[in-house]
């Protein structure tokens, strides 16, 4: 068990439906602290730098064009456990999939439209944060 920290979006799917607050209400219920977060829209571009892991994925165009489609919230999650922790509260990819009561089944629309993302890994983590936030931004 160590304090870690992780990366979170809010994907378009749950901002176009005013879900921020109520994603978030979980995240801070579970003891997960929100340490840096904007909202922005992404660019094609950048949404396809951010998923380049899935390059060779069948669903990679598509899910690049979802990405850009309309506003995200970025944010940093800090806390015990926060990669695996904020995982299980998002719940499986695949809303259909996921267990009773994790955002993915409680907002998600499709394997695709699944309100959030997390990061995988602490290697990871590390990665996503920097692709979106630069020291001065968060605020520990
Ligand atoms: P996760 O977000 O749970 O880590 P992945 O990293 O495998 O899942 O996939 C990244 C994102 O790509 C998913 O959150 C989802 O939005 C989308 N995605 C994954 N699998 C599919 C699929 N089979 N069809 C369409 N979109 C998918
Ligand atoms: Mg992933």
């Amino acid at each position: 068990m160590s304090i870690q920290k992780t990366l979170s979006i809010i994907k378009p799917d749950a901002t176009r439906r005013n879900l921020t607050g109520n994603i978030n209400a979980r995240f801070e219920r579970a003891g997960l602290q929100i340490i840096a977060q904007k909202r922005l829209r992404l660019t094609k571009l950048q949404a396809e730098k951010f998923y380049e892991v899935h390059r060779e994925r069948a669903f990679y165009d598509s899910l690049c064009d979802y990405m850009f489609s309309g506003p995200i919230v970025v944010q940093i999650l800090k806390g015990e456990d926060a990669v695996a922790k904020n995982r299980e509260i998002m719940g499986a990819t695949n809303p259909a999939n996921a267990e009773i009561g994790t955002i993915r089944r409680d907002f998600g629309e499709s394997i695709e439209h699944n309100s959030v993302h997390g990061s995988d890994s602490q290697e990871n983590a590390e990665i996503e944060i920097r692709f979106f936030f630069s020291e001065l931004e968060i605020i520990e």
